[in-house]
């Protein structure tokens, strides 16, 4: 069964799409084949499996669901988002180069600058929030762009359309991490993007308990390619993790609504609040590209970030007073965390970039978990007063 988007809808697809029943017994729920080998009938002669590394029926069921609801074909799960991250660059060669939004994960930053920087692959840095930046950056050798939509932490919007377009006219592939928003609200691929990259570490695992990522692409050549980067570098995902993702898929469109209206209730919550200054929620109209996020995504998810009306001292008192929100990095999960980008998440850009970005001392990110809304909005409260 092909479960297409053209006749089921989303929800149906995360709880079928790639799953079998089990023909040897008839377990509803995909099994979790915990083998490295398969046992061949004549030499070469198997039913699809030869090794783990290079292929696992529990890790290809996952896969091709989380490609199916990307509207994709192809499907890689990684150990983590970084690796997921690499194996894309390894696409490259030295010489090449690539355009990269200014404002994305501190990991990959670090990833592009401290490891592959080093390897003869060239990376310019620019705010792709406006798309004409990017016509400006392209050099003869660019061959990748990547950007990261909704930005972290500032949540800035790229025009992945406008992306691709200039992007493919330079004869460059666009790859799009689209980990803040899942593919429950904005899917990079339908709108022309070449690749897609998540850390499944955050919305599509969506409980906090592993570390992974997946890379997704509708191009058969590039599939081809990552099929063998994925086995000869790999970095593939253990299948008791792709187990847990393949389980965690099933309630994503269930989640994402939860922590959208969530999400929606903490913005609105903060942006009438004394000792806010400035909220950045991409759901909000006070948001400088709300339209765009109308238009390119069906909803948002529950990450923000907000300054508060203080200094770092008084930002610090802030965060030391919560109760239900954790203090943690990451993100995506069901409960809610709270972080401060310029110590913890975006410790690895240096100090100039943050500060040129407006990564300020006074900025808190949030990721808004699926808990009682009444209870996020009096811990808000109760932590804010300390300011
Ligand atoms: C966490 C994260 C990554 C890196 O993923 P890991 O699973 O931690 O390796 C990449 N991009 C974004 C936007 C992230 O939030």
């Amino acid at each position: 069964m092909s479960w297409s988007k053209e006749e089921f809808g989303f929800d149906t697809r995360a709880i079928h799409a790639g799953q079998i029943p089990d023909p040897t017994t008839g377990a509803i729920m995909t099994p979790l084949y915990l083998t490295s080998t398969y046992v061949q009938s004549a030499p070469g002669i198997h039913q699809g499996y030869d090794y783990s590394r290079s292929g696992n029926p529990t890790r290809s069921a996952y896969e091709q669901c989380v490609a199916n609801l990307e509207s994709a074909r192809f499907g890689f799960a990684m150990a983590s988002g970084c690796v997921g991250t690499a194996t894309i660059v390894h696409l490259l060669s030295a010489g090449d180069h690539v355009v990269a939004c200014d404002d994305m994960y501190g990991g990959s930053y670090r990833l592009f600058e401290r490891v592959f920087a080093k390897q003869g692959i060239r990376f310019s840095y620019v705010d792709l929030s406006d798309a004409g930046n990017l016509a400006r950056a392209l050099e003869k050798e660019t061959k990748l762009v990547w950007i990261e939509t909704p930005s972290n932490p500032l949540m800035k919007l790229i025009d992945i359309e406008a992306i691709v377009k200039l992007s493919h006219d330079a004869g460059a592939l666009l790859a799009v991490d689209n980990t803040f928003a899942s593919p429950y609200f904005q899917r990079p691929i339908e709108l022309g993007a070449d690749i897609v990259l998540h850390s499944t570490t955050k919305y599509i695992n969506g409980h906090s308990d592993l570390i992974g990522g997946v890379v997704v692409t509708d191009d058969d050549a590039i599939a081809e390619q990552l099929k063998f980067l994925a086995n000869a570098i790999g970095g593939i995902q253990s299948a008791f993790d792709a187990y847990l993702c393949l389980r965690s898929l099933k309630t994503l469109g269930v989640r994402m609504r939860a922590h959208e209206a969530n999400a929606l209730a903490v913005a609105k919550f903060l942006e009438g609040h004394a000792k806010v200054e400035r909220v950045r929620y991409p759901g909000l109209p006070s948001h400088p590209q709300h339209a765009l996020a109308e238009r390119q995504m069906s909803g948002n998810s529950g990450m923000l970030t907000f300054n508060v009306k203080g200094d770092l001292a008084a930002t610090r008192r802030v965060l030391e007073r919560f109760r239900v929100f954790a203090l943690a990095e990451s993100l995506g999960g069901v409960e809610s965390l709270i972080e401060h980008p310029a110590i913890m998440t975006h410790a690895s850009l240096p100090a100039e970039i943050r500060a040129s970005l407006g990564i300020g001392d006074n900025l808190i990110r949030v990721s808004v978990g699926i808990e009682s809304s009444d209870d996020l909005l009096a811990d808000l409260d109760h932590a804010l007063a300390a300011a």
